[in-house]
């Protein structure tokens, strides 16, 4: 992405709003508090290897489910568009990953890993969920370029890239029952791979994909390898039981072995739910447990999971925290606390 703003390593910067994070949520949260005259700064990600500032949008191809794109529009050129809107009304944008936060003081206290020290009235996570991947060779590069590999069958199975193939789907929980049903709809034929003999997924789910006439079920079988240059040809597969391996043609692979919220380094200063998802003070809310501290996007959402939801809740947390601000901040809180 580029762009970020020169590091500096100096006194602590005081703030009225940080926000964590740069997906659909924390850009749609930075227009807003822009907007507001918040004056937001926004963390968006040092960037490693596997990890790119922009959330798991940088990893998609094309998004043609986004409202206002009639012609689609690919991942990345939307997460630079949300970006540039968001600095055309002045947040102010370090590329930096924040690793440390101390929420039990006010105000809070937030730690980059360029060892900024950043003082908050109030905070926006916005930090997502990575989809986990299988880690064998090929799917990464494939995953990265289009080239027929994706941890999404709602985002990318209507493509027609993907139209009337062999489609192969791995895992066996609920998302992979899912996606193996939708994936019918444009499939030709969907292998659906899991790694032991029985379900993890609902009872319901598994039924209804095991009774579908165009989903084939590979069990006790593993992915060793993914196979194609610029596309997917197939893959390596390997029998758990037998140790046998064997090759298998398919036109895409979908990676549907569940999500990874990313709130490990919150360092349980905010409330959880148990599978590690931040757990909104109120239903229907952004605000968390500790005040002035909001959360959008996929780290509070392990069910729609979209960029129009993800957008959708970063607007709600700007509007939380303006709101909240403007009433006081904390010491209001600590005013209707103490009464
Ligand atoms: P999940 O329930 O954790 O299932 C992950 C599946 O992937 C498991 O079957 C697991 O195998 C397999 N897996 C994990 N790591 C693997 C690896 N390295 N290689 C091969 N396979 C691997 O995740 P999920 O399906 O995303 O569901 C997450 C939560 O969302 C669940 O609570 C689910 O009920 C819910 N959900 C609900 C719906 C719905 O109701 N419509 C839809 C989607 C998700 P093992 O079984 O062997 O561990």
């Amino acid at each position: 992405m580029g762009g970020g703003l020169e590091l500096s390593r100096g006194p602590t910067m005081k703030e009225k709003l940080v926000i964590i994070g740069s997906g659909p949520a924390g850009w749609t949260a930075a227009i807003y508090a822009a907007r507001a005259n918040l004056d937001p700064v926004v963390f968006e990600g040092a960037g490693s290897r596997t990890m790119i500032p922009g959330g798991q949008l940088m990893f998609t191809t094309d998004v043609e489910n986004y409202p206002g794109f009639p012609g689609g529009v690919t991942g990345p050129e939307m997460m630079m568009a949300f970006r540039q809107q968001a600095e055309r009304f002045g947040t102010r944008i370090f590329t930096e990953d924040v690793v440390k936060v101390d929420f039990s003081v006010y105000p809070r206290r937030i730690e980059t890993n360029m060892g900024k020290v950043v003082e908050a009235d109030a905070v926006i996570v916005a930090t997502g969920a990575n989809a986990k991947w299988l880690g064998v060779p090929g799917e990464e590069h494939l995953a990265r370029t289009g080239g027929g590999v994706s941890a999404c069958a709602v985002c990318d199975g209507a493509l027609p890239f993907f139209r009337d193939k062999t489609l192969a789907v791995v895992g066996g929980g609920d998302s992979a029952m899912e996606e193996a049903i939708y994936l019918t709809n444009f499939a030709g034929k969907v292998l659906l791979i899991h790694r032991r003999d029985s379900f993890r997924a609902s009872r319901i789910m598994a039924e209804r994909a095991l009774e579908n006439p165009k989903i084939e079920v590979m069990w006790n079988t593993v992915v060793k390898s993914v196979h194609g240059e610029e596309e997917i040809r197939g893959l390596r597969v390997a029998d758990t039981v037998s140790g046998e391996e064997r090759d298998v043609e398919v036109g895409g692979l979908f990676v549907a072995i569940g999500h990874e919220p990313n709130s490990g380094f919150l360092d349980g200063q905010l409330e959880l739910r148990d599978n590690g998802y931040i757990h909104p003070a109120e239903p229907g809310r952004t605000a968390t447990n500790v005040p002035g501290v909001f959360a959008a996007g996929d780290v509070i959402d392990d069910y729609y999971r979209q960029a129009i939801t993800a957008a959708g809740t970063g607007c709600m947390a700007a509007l939380e925290a303006e709101r909240w601000l403007a009433h006081g901040g904390i010491e209001q809180d600590v005013a209707v606390g103490a009464a």
